[in-house]
């Protein structure tokens, strides 16, 4: 008989994967843990009963939120990654010409079983010299750190369990004093067909920090719902308006090439449709 697995983030709509494969469940001491292979997206991961990547479709994500922040401010030397313990943020900030990244995930059993069960997502990223990796909680972490960074990426789960403290204004302002002067954050902020407020709620947040906030798109199939978007804060807006042209010699310079991620689509994924603009209007 088809075994199913069905997402529960959202009230009155879910998607379903068939688990063709079930390689692991655990109840780890921070969350419900899932690996599963399905014959559609490949290998999945799901955290307390949602999708956290997938390898069919995984590198949507991860380049759209480390590429765009590392290539828009383009001289980034020092990058804060916060949760993200599957290593697929990690190793495509490791192919930008970085000194050092620090990830902070609050769940080692993810980072431990993600190298086990998902190695073409991180490749050798968690052997990289360049990587400080902790594992605490990021909301612990940003307010006790003297630590600065050019660049903070917060990968997160959605703002349930763990991950709640990840959404807050208080933690928003733990960033912006570990940024170094026109630095950027960008965050994960859910997609908005389904999750409209949390958008609203982030980037009013983020306000309370930061000068010029935004947010850009991508499509990730296994993010139910169509667009999703991540949050964009930083006190320079010219960060969101470095151009095509600067863009593709960034990219070109450190040999990055995307599958989803292109300069093009880098400056596209800025222009919200005005419905999801109205979402984020101050
Ligand atoms: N791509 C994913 C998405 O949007 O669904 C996020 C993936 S990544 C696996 C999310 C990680 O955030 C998880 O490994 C989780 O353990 C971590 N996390 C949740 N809350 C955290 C916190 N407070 N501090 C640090 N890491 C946290």
């Amino acid at each position: 008989m088809t075994q199913w697995f069905t997402e529960t983030l959202h009230d009155g709509v879910a998607q379903a994967l068939t688990i063709d494969r079930l390689l692991y469940r655990q109840k780890t001491d921070i969350q419900d843990l899932i690996i599963f292979d399905n014959r559609v997206f490949g290998r999945v991961l799901a955290l307390d009963g949602v999708v956290q990547l997938t390898t069919g479709d995984e590198f949507v994500y991860h380049e759209m939120i480390a590429h765009v922040p590392l290539l828009a401010h383009g001289r980034a030397r020092r990058v804060l990654i916060i949760g993200g313990g599957d290593g697929g943020t990690l190793r495509r900030c490791l192919e930008h010409p970085v000194d050092r990244v620090t990830m902070v995930e609050i769940d080692r059993s993810v980072v431990d079983l993600c190298r086990e069960q998902f190695p073409e997502v991180c490749g050798n990223a968690f052997d990289d010299p360049r990587l400080d990796l902790v594992i605490a909680d990021g909301a612990a972490f940003v307010r006790d750190t003297s630590d600065r960074f050019d660049v903070i990426i917060i990968d997160s789960t959605d703002p349930i369990g763990p991950g709640r403290v990840l959404f807050t204004a208080e933690f928003y302002a733990d960033c912006r004093r570990c940024l170094t002067p026109g630095g950027l954050l960008v965050n994960q902020a859910g997609v908005p067909a389904v999750q409209g407020s949390e958008l609203t709620d982030i980037t009013t947040a983020l306000r309370t920090a930061f000068a010029d906030v935004a947010a850009y798109m991508a499509v990730v199939p296994t993010y139910y719902g169509g667009i999703m978007t991540l949050g964009w804060a930083s006190d320079d807006p010219g960060l969101r308006r470095t151009d095509e042209a600067t863009l593709a010699d960034r990219a070109a310079a450190s040999g990055i090439s995307g599958r989803y991620y292109s300069p093009a689509v880098h400056v596209g994924s800025l222009a919200l449709p005005p419905w999801i603009g109205a979402l984020i209007s101050a």
